[in-house]
């Protein structure tokens, strides 16, 4: 079997269509907080704002939904080694 594994959890067939079931979402690099938005977009790109801790910037980490989980655990694991 080609695809195993990591493949299976964020693909699935819908009828005879193969579509991606992981649903992007936009997570703050200082905090990790899902509370982000867009604050202004044009030519120097999008700037975000973190509701959690203020964070302002163009920078965004932007992961798979299922795979959020796991971004919280290793950020805790990090600060907890710190
Ligand atoms: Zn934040």
């Amino acid at each position: 079997m080609l695809f195993e594994g990591v493949f299976w959890r964020k693909y699935k067939f819908f009828g005879e269509y193969l579509v991606s079931v992981s649903k992007k979402i936009k997570v703050c690099p200082m905090c990790g907080s899902r509370d982000v938005y867009v604050v202004d977009g044009g030519v120097m790109g999008m700037v975000y704002r973190c509701k959690q801790c203020g964070y302002e910037g163009s920078f965004i980490v932007e992961i798979d939904e299922d795979e959020y989980e796991d971004f919280v655990k290793n950020k805790n694991k990090k600060s907890v080694n710190d």
